[in-house]
């Protein structure tokens, strides 16, 4: 590799052409700085062989890091009930890579047959202004519960609640925003002095009280399974715990999967993402535009091969299609060999989404039947939901 300026910034540049983006020497770095500045811990093979069957996630090291997860588990081998807490702000229809921590915290109920408890922060996302009203936000949380669902959680083990309809989350937050001052929020959300609603200061309290919820109601030990950049709020938590004496949740850090075109997956970027809603068209349009590893020329991509490590249609399929790591090796290395090329690839990728979100849409629809069984609180489906799952 050698380093390279463009357009003002730095890229490295592989010697046989695929770059790698400033973008992901940042994702690295960071990751690197949870380790070293942060005192997270890296999940050892120690941990990870200490389950029953290994999730992939874990072996190809996408869920990197924690925190107290060895004294989790250890808790859990000595025959102690545990929880998982994983919150969804309901601001959108749910996109594929939003089911990858829950695809996880599903592998984790099933290993340590823990209660999982699925906060909706209607209330986050209306104070923080990603929606027009609690109303609206009601409706996502529904669909959303809906997908979250028909991944196969366990009836009667998992609860979800929309945090504005459940009067614990109230009375929770309010004994423990005693133990948070105004300039801790602030530090922790990063927020200006000015124009701030009160609402967005109180919600340190409410996202700790979601997290806790399991702890100071019922004495169980929580895991929190979360994207790396979510450590600020988890460790204000843990924080917040310690001082009003609860025991410190646990967590598990993941790292990014890449966007279609290589930027973050977002809602407001559909060309990054399939939505579980897409049609098939649409996911196709999507991945025939995603980023590869690949060569301008077929000719050049017989010859010298493609670069899996750079490649979005790769990590998708590993992310979202391999099911074991000797799936994953033999790709790459068909990839490296000029054996393959980018077009199949896309194909065997669109193909395979393709057929898991109407898997996925078929279960979603099952999932209308059960879904006031999952609830802490009494849920109505909107109509619009229910007549657009019969289309
Ligand atoms: Fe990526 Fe497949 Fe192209 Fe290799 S052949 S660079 S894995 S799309």
């Amino acid at each position: 590799m050698r380093l390279k300026e463009r357009s003002g910034g730095r890229e490295w540049v592989f010697t046989f052409g695929v770059t790698e983006s400033a973008q992901e020497l940042t994702k690295k770095r960071d990751y690197e700085r949870l380790l070293k500045e942060f005192g997270a811990k890296p999940i050892t093979d120690r941990i990870i062989s200490s389950f029953r069957k290994p999730h992939k996630f874990l072996l190809t090291k996408l869920f990197y890091a924690h925190r107290d997860l060895d004294i989790y588990l250890k808790e859990r081998a000595k025959d102690n009930p545990v929880s998982i807490v994983s919150g969804r702000g309901p601001s959108n229809y749910m996109h594929i890579g939003h089911l990858v921590i829950f695809q996880f915290v599903k592998w984790l109920q099933d290993e340590l047959d823990a209660e999982v408890y699925i906060p909706l922060s209607d209330d986050e996302k209306y104070v923080f202004g990603k929606v027009e009203s609690l109303s609206q936000a009601y409706v996502y949380a529904i669909d959303n519960a809906l997908d979250l669902i028909a991944l196969g959680f366990k009836e009667g083990k998992t609860f979800f609640f929309i945090s504005t309809k459940l009067d614990d989350v109230y009375s929770l937050s309010v004994k423990l925003s005693r133990h948070l001052t105004l300039n801790t929020v602030r530090a922790t959300f990063g927020l200006e002095d000015k124009g701030v609603n009160s609402g967005v200061i109180f919600y340190a309290a409410v996202q700790a009280a979601h997290m806790l919820l399991p702890t100071a109601k019922k004495g169980l030990p929580v895991l929190v399974p979360i994207a790396m950049d979510q450590d600020p709020y988890m460790r204000l938590t843990r924080d917040v715990a310690m001082k009003a004496g609860l025991r410190k949740p646990a967590a598990v850090y993941s790292k990014y999967v890449s966007g279609l075109t290589r930027e973050p997956m977002s809602a407001s970027k559909p060309e990054t993402s399939v939505f579980l809603v897409d049609s098939n068209e649409d996911i196709k349009q999507k991945i025939w535009m995603a980023f590869t590893g690949g060569r301008s020329t077929v000719k050049e991509q017989k010859k010298l091969g493609g670069n899996p490590e750079v490649c979005v249609v790769y990590e998708w399929l590993k992310v979202f299609v391999f099911d074991d790591l000797k799936a994953m090796n033999e790709h790459a290395a068909r990839c490296r060999s000029g054996e393959l090329l980018c077009g199949e690839c896309k194909r065997v990728l669109a193909e395979a989404l393709i057929r898991k979100l109407a898997e996925h849409k078929a279960r979603k629809k099952q999932a209308l039947e059960v879904i006031d069984k999952f609830f802490l609180h009494e849920v109505d489906v909107p109509q619009e939901i229910a007549k657009a799952l019969e289309e």
